[in-house]
């Protein structure tokens, strides 16, 4: 018996939707090289992640809704 791993489950509809997001970029210089410093999942299913960006240090936070 061997699990596969690659394939989504097709019996699971949920697994073809998608969400697409632009590319998280840094509200100060635009850059996208960004460093997550934590992230905190909050009781109403939203997400905090707080941010660092690599090219000018500015910290900010992102919201998962
Ligand atoms: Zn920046």
């Amino acid at each position: 018996m061997s699990i596969n791993t690659h394939k989504p489950d097709i019996a699971a509809p949920e697994a073809t939707r998608y969400v697409y997001v632009e590319r998280v970029r840094c509200p100060e210089c635009g850059s996208d090289d960004l460093k997550t410093t934590r992230s905190v999942n909050q009781s109403d299913g939203s997400r905090l992640q707080n941010k660092r960006c690599r090219t000018c240090q500015h910290p900010f936070i992102l919201v998962i809704e």
